[in-house]
């Protein structure tokens, strides 16, 4: 994956973001439900700056058919 545009925002710098600095991971949830299946996605980042290295997380939620999760991963670059 090359590396994508980030800012931190606890110590405020602008940096790119390799595999080497973000760890991710899927969950579908397969419970039967009204709305239908769901996929939880959630990725760490941990800013490079050696000064800094503090991670933020971001989860995302989505109501989606499993066609679509080829798609998702290789959007959010996992
Ligand atoms: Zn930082």
């Amino acid at each position: 994956m090359a590396g994508s545009h980030w800012t931190c925002p606890f110590c405020g710098r602008d940096t790119t973001i390799t595999e080497h600095d973000s760890a991710g991971d899927l969950y579908e949830m397969k419970v039967r439900n009204s709305v239908g299946p769901c996929i939880l996605l959630s990725n760490f980042v941990v800013c490079p700056n050696p000064k800094c290295k503090k991670y933020t997380l971001n989860v995302t939620l989505y109501e989606c058919d499993k066609e679509w999760i080829p798609e998702m991963l290789s959007k959010n670059g996992i």
